[in-house]
């Protein structure tokens, strides 16, 4: 290969190169500007997003920048005791209390005969465990829900109540809870 060819060859290969490698590093960047490194986000994370509100907080994001300053991080229910690890082995901080939430949490049950189909119920509902048609009896998908007794208050007839598991049809809350998954 004579010079003349081999020169440009060589410049021509090393600018490929270095655009490469400026790409390489840009998306690395851009990528890196996007990855949820601030806390709150990475502990907002840690949370299962069911926006029940039974922390104390509106939603899980309030809880996570709650967190963030210092809350205890043992206050989400449905998350228990492996949200609660999640939290302390990202946060560095030990569990603060044995975890104490009733390990067979209640659900929300409709009186069918009382539903006037008015849908409130529904809406309110923040996992979707509710469904039914408007002006039509309601219903509550019992796997689904995590007894957070946010469809309480709006039912105009006061038609939702809360039951434990245990005490369906003398069954364990497992064995309830499994019926219910089939
Ligand atoms: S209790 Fe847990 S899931 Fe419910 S809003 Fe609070 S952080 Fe979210
Ligand atoms: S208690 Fe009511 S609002 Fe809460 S998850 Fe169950 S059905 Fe939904
Ligand atoms: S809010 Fe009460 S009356 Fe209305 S659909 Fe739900 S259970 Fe039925």
């Amino acid at each position: 290969m004579n010079a003349p060819i081999v020169v440009p060859a060589l410049v021509l290969s090393s600018s490929a190169f270095l655009l490469a490698c400026s790409i390489v590093l840009t998306e690395r960047i851009l990528r890196r500007k996007q990855k949820p490194d601030d806390l709150i986000d990475l502990i907002n994370e840690q949370l299962p997003q069911t926006q029940c509100a039974q922390c104390g907080y509106p939603g899980c994001l309030p809880y996570a920048k709650a967190v963030a300053q210092g809350e205890n991080i043992s206050l989400c229910k449905p998350g228990g005791a492996t949200t609660q690890s999640a939290l302390s082995l990202l946060l560095n901080r030990p569990i603060e209390h044995a975890y104490q939430s009733d390990p067979h949490p209640p659900i929300a049950r409709i009186r069918e005969a009382d539903c006037i189909g008015c849908g409130l119920c529904a809406a309110a509902c923040p996992v979707d465990a509710i469904v039914g048609a408007v002006n039509y009896l309601h219903s509550i998908l019992e796997v689904h829900c995590t007894g957070c007794e946010l469809c309480l208050p709006p039912c105009p007839v006061d038609c939702i109540e809360l039951i434990e598991l245990t005490n369906v049809s003398g069954s364990s809350t497992d064995a309830v809870r499994q019926t219910l998954v089939r």
